[in-house]
């Protein structure tokens, strides 16, 4: 067998360019493909298996084995060499097949009589595509040049693939990006949307992944490698100085765009036959399999810096970009890998739903999307390779689970299910002006979260009474620098204009933890939910403190203000800030501006330690909120963003209620105004169990007021109470069992 040249293989390449061209049906482009690789490695056996569904691969063309096994033999993920290729993503080459691990004999095909064996994966950017194998009588190991020669014929196969060129008549292949997909993903924020699919990225589409003359291909690939490399030079001498984190990706970057490898591989494939950008695909192919199989999520990063320099690189190749002159649907559902903050709001309300491949509940763009009320998706694997732009999907932000080109009976169940929630908006519209009385008299005030302009207008909307919680840190954390003071000024008076009137909770600044501002030294901390966050920053940094307190003062202009501070875990921390306050008054009477009509300063309770604070510090205090999720992952010691435990304990779990109770009973010594705002307050069963336990002012996302009212105007909290109390004697862990059985009994 002599060695495979440079030249055979792009002889071959342009075989397949030609087969690739002619305009016969997809099966029979497969199976002169299949013919044409096996004469060209002089080998008995060529096969393409592809991929049927996840799990299923199936023989689709073969020169070699038996015809009447072609669409017959199927093998699952995992099953004989040819699915353990395509698992393992890796190559098989073995001189002995049938002594080879895995090894399972497919009689239908007769492949009994071939000894060698050699398996390569067909996949595009980390996707498994199928399986290319070619086999031989003769007992030998393929060459590492033969190899080399088939990865780059799978390539070209994947971008087929990828093209649709296998698709039609007598194929049996259904196209890909044509079938109904399901993908279950997290929730994010809850809701049903249906629409069509608007990519934040669009895919760089490769039309010619074999190269006409290597000479150019070389010159294309040079030419853009140095533009990717000036790039990269910029944005490390833009990046800002102190900004360690960025410089060090920058510098990966760097790093990888000078590598010798990854140019020299790139080159051998071209010179093999391959476009530049195919070469560069191959590249990220490999990197992307690798992801998946990384331990080490250092290691994980930088190939993910590599993906992503591929991709610029392929942008630069290709000129496909943002620009891509493809117009936004007029339903978008916005489909990503992961997005910020600020160029989520850059797409602002005109979003349907929003699908994130990666992303996390407490990631910024989650914050966001909830503010904005667009139903999200987390964490929906797959969906990048699977959606195009157009696409028809069905968002189920509720159960975390979207819809791509869902088939008929999927669009008329869902179709119902937003049917049913347009009704029971319809239901809570017409409570929107109805106090949340209890059927036993007790009227509960029912605010708002908010934390952005755009949340503003559901101040009308939701019926909300006031702004229970303003999450000031969100205007720093969608911004690339810190915001001024007259910036900021201007932005509080117009919350303050939009409220009408109505309170305003403004919370300062509550980063540290999750919320790590972009422009920032980030603190390199072992817990920093444990950590240097909220007041603890305002308190040992006080400039932005009084940097925010100044534009607060400065927004109100003589209208009422009401201002809480974050995470006090002592009273001695409240002392502190509220001097900062009068400070900041002083100075502001001395410098001749107006002051606010009256001044409201609170703090949230957000650690077990303030319920046990000396009754003075309830007697001091103006009012209190109770922040149930920093709350409650204190209490149970469990964090709120890992997955695994944040569901764990339940928030009517009789230890945790009767913490509530407990600071209730302090506040009403004390004549202390208390309110609770975290999520559990939009949760219409917990803010029921909560008002039952003498809460009297909730505070939760707006789209919750009408669900949670609805059910407070129809319940008796003396009968709720009792409920508790009863389940409390008998010793129940959680009050939850008891309270849907009382539900359940008054229907
Ligand atoms: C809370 O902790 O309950 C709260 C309302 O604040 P955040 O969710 O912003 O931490
Ligand atoms: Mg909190």
């Amino acid at each position: 067998m002599p060695e495979r040249t440079e030249s055979e293989s792009r002889r071959l390449l342009g075989r397949l360019r030609d087969a690739m061209a002619s305009d016969e049906a997809g099966q029979a482009r497969l199976n002169k493909i299949t013919h044409l690789i096996a004469d060209s490695m002089r080998s008995e056996v060529c096969s393409i298996y592809l991929f049927r569904d996840d799990v299923t691969l199936e023989l689709c063309a073969t020169e070699g084995l038996k015809p009447e096994s072609v669409h017959q033999t199927r093998m699952k993920l995992g099953e004989g060499l040819v699915g353990r290729v395509a698992k393992s993503r890796q190559i098989i080459n073995t001189p002995n097949a049938p002594g080879a691990k895995g090894f399972r004999y497919m009689p239908e095909t007769g492949e009994e009589v071939f000894s060698s064996f050699l398996g390569i994966p067909v996949q595009r950017l980390g996707e498994a595509l199928g399986v290319l194998v070619v086999q031989s009588r003769e007992a030998r190991e393929f060459s590492a040049d033969e190899v080399y020669a088939l990865e780059v014929v799978a390539m070209v196969l994947a971008e087929m693939t990828e093209l649709g060129a296998f698709v039609g008549e007598g194929a049996a292949l259904s196209a890909r990006h044509q079938q109904p997909v399901l993908i279950r993903g997290t929730t994010g924020q809850e809701g049903a949307a249906e629409g069509h699919v608007w990519l934040h990225e669009p895919r760089v589409v490769v039309a010619n992944p074999i190269a006409d003359d290597p000479a150019v291909e070389l010159k294309r690939l040079q030419n853009a490698v140095e533009e990717l490399r000036v790039g990269v030079d910029k944005m490390l001498d833009m990046a800002a100085i102190g900004d360690k984190e960025q410089r060090q990706v920058l510098e990966a970057y760097r790093m990888f765009a000078n590598s010798k490898g990854w140019m020299r591989r790139m080159e051998e494939d071209i010179a093999r036959g391959l476009s530049a950008e195919a070469a560069v695909e191959k590249e990220q192919s490999l990197a992307r399999s690798r992801i998946g199989q990384a331990q080490d999520s250092y290691l994980r990063e930088r190939l993910s810096d590599l993906d992503d320099l591929s991709n610029r690189l392929l942008r630069i190749l290709t000129g496909q970009g943002s620009e891509t002159g493809a117009e936004m649907p007029a339903d978008p559902i916005l489909i990503a890998r992961n997005i910020g903050p600020a160029e989520l709001l850059d797409y602002g309300r005109s979003l349907r739903g929003i699908v994130l491949e990666e992303g996390s509940v407490g990631s910024h763009a989650a914050i966001v999307a909830r503010a904005l009320a667009i139903p999200l998706v987390v964490r929906a694997g797959r969906i990048i390779s699977e959606a195009l732009n157009g696409d028809h999907v069905m968002v189920d932000g509720d159960q975390g689970v979207v819809h791509l080109r869902p088939d008929d009976s999927v669009v008329t169940a869902f179709r119902d299910k937003i049917a049913m929630q347009a009704d029971a908006l319809e239901r809570y519209a017409s409570i929107r002006d109805k106090p949340a009385e209890t059927r036993c008299g007790a009227v509960i005030g029912m605010h708002m979260n908010a934390g952005l302009m755009a949340d503003l207008p559901s101040l009308d909307g939701s019926g909300a009474e006031g702004v229970g919680l303003f999450r000031t840190e969100l205007q720093f954390l969608v911004r690339n620098k810190m915001p001024t003071r007259t910036e900021l000024a201007a932005l509080y008076a117009r919350v303050l204009d939009a409220a009408h009137g109505k309170r305003v909770v403004f919370r300062t600044l509550d980063i540290g933890s999750d919320k790590v501002l972009p422009y920032m030294k980030p603190t390199d901390e072992p817990n920093p939910a444990l950590g240097w966050r909220a007041i603890r920053v305002g308190l040992d940094k006080p400039g932005i403190m009084r940097m925010q307190l100044q534009a607060l003062l400065r927004a109100a202009n003589g209208r009422p203000l009401t201002v809480m501070f974050p995470f006090v875990a002592q009273f001695e921390e409240y002392r502190a800030a509220r001097a900062e306050v009068d400070k900041t008054i002083a100075r502001e009477k001395r410098l001749g501006h107006v002051l606010p009509e009256t001044i409201e300063i609170g703090a949230m309770l957000e650690t077990p330690s303030l319920a046990f604070a000396p009754q003075k510090f309830f007697d001091e205090v103006e009012f209190l909120s109770i922040g149930g999720n920093d709350l409650k992952q204190f209490f149970f010691a469990a964090d709120r963003e890992n997955e695994r435990v944040r569901r764990r304990y339940d928030t009517l779990n009789v230890s945790f209620l009767s913490l509530i109770e407990k600071i209730v009973e302090r506040c009403a010594i004390s004549n202390t105004p208390l309110s609770f705002c975290g999520e559990d307050a939009g949760r219409p069963i917990e803010a029921m169990c909560l008002a039952a336990i003498g809460l009297r002012t909730l505070s939760m996302r707006p789209a919750s007021i009408g669900p949670v009212k609805s059910l407070l105007r129809r319940v008796n909290l003396d009968e709720v109470r009792q409920v508790i109390a009863d389940a409390r004697h008998r010793g129940d862990m959680s009050v939850r069992p008891a309270i849907m059985e009382y539900l359940r009994a008054q229907g």
